[in-house]
């Protein structure tokens, strides 16, 4: 059977690649491709990245004619899928990402190596042996073979197909597709079409939800008072804890904060009292709160749209307390104090992050 594809032999017929693989950790993939082709398919594989950074393999020739004739169908390969990956973007937290080949540079390595070999009557034009993580594909090498890549429309077709097993994808589609099973596929085409390119796009999905995630991003400290406290951040969960009026949540990714805590209570306060006024439920009051207690929800994805914080010491005394947040379409509120309400409601609009500390 003609093998042109990522599959457990692949790392038997290459050592290197195996034994790269026993030292990383990685699992096999255990991939059988079934000659057949209805609608496109995926391995269940995809890239823990949206940059795949790339190589050409320094160990071969690339100088003579067999050598050029492939790094030309590589590097057309890399342009084709390139501006097709370019059209097919997805938008989360506000931005656009999308998938994209570029060449390895000192800070950002190469997981893709582009080889060669010549190998006549082995029945295989290319094939791409990938180390995998769960459903990750950590690295990957794609093999062309010179001998069985007589002309340049043959370099191209082989190679863009490959990179389609880089990006995850099975064979299937339909006829004319890149990806299609190889005993039916037309030599002649030399760039994914809309069936690859949904696959690819069908990974990109996996790629985003894996790898972008909301980030906090504290900030500096007002002063060194231990007022200590912790922000629920949908998409994120708990964000690590800040302290002093450093930044809880996360901004610019338009994620809800979906409740808080304190994790520090410094002397003098005996006392604290919260009021949350969450989507859905109106205010809330906690009174006397205890640290870690869980101010608003979770697990119901409801946004808090505003707070109101008090603190007194042991005698019942009011103890100054300031607070701010960030929501949804307002950015950064006033400065708030003492049970003020900081946030705005009955608009439906997230509070996003919090601020607070003692002055
Ligand atoms: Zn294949």
């Amino acid at each position: 059977m003609t093998q042109e594809h990522l599959t457990r032999r692949g790392f038997v017929g290459f050592g290197a690649v195996a034994t790269l693989t026993a030292l990383g950790g990685f699992s096999l993939p255990s991939l059988m491709e079934p000659e057949l082709a209805d609608a496109y398919t995926l391995h269940n594989y995809y890239q823990s990245k949206l940059t795949i950074y790339y190589k050409f393999d320094s160990s071969v020739s690339w100088s003579d004619t067999m050598g050029k004739r492939i790094k030309d169908g590589y590097n057309h390969a890399i342009n084709v899928w390139n501006s097709a990956l370019n059209n097919k973007t997805m938008t989360k937290y506000g931005k656009k990402y999308r998938y994209e080949f570029k060449a390895a540079n000192t800070s950002n390595p190469a997981t893709l190596t582009l080889s060669r070999y010549s190998k006549k009557n082995d029945g295989k034009r290319g094939h791409t042996p990938t180390s995998v993580n769960k459903n990750l594909i950590k690295s990957a090498t794609v093999y062309l073979n010179a001998t069985e890549i007589t002309n340049a429309t043959l370099s191209k077709h082989v190679a863009t197909h490959e990179l389609g097993h880089v990006l995850g994808i099975n064979h299937g589609g339909t006829k004319n597709s890149i990806m299609y099973v190889k005993k039916d596929r037309n030599d002649n085409i030399v760039k994914p079409t809309t069936d690859d390119i949904n696959a690819a796009y069908a990974n990109l999905k996996k790629t985003v939800a894996y790898a972008i995630k909301p980030v906090q991003v504290p900030g500096s400290r007002k002063n060194s008072k231990g007022l200590g406290y912790a922000g629920h951040v949908q998409d994120l969960g708990d964000a690590a804890s800040v302290c002093d009026g450093q930044t809880a949540g996360a901004v610019g990714y338009s994620t809800r904060l979906e409740n808080f805590r304190f994790v520090g209570i410094p002397y003098p306060i005996a006392r604290i009292d919260v009021e949350v006024h969450i989507q859905g439920q109106g205010w809330v009051k906690y009174t006397n709160i205890k640290a870690s207690q869980r101010l608003g929800t979770s697990g119901k994805s409801l946004r808090i749209e505003a707070i109101r914080i008090k603190a007194y010491d042991r005698n019942g005394k009011v103890i100054n307390i300031n607070y701010q947040v960030h929501q949804q379409d307002y950015g950064w509120s006033a400065v708030k104090k003492n049970g003020e309400t900081a946030g705005v409601t009955g608009k439906s609009l997230r509070i996003e992050a919090i601020r607070i500390w003692l002055p």
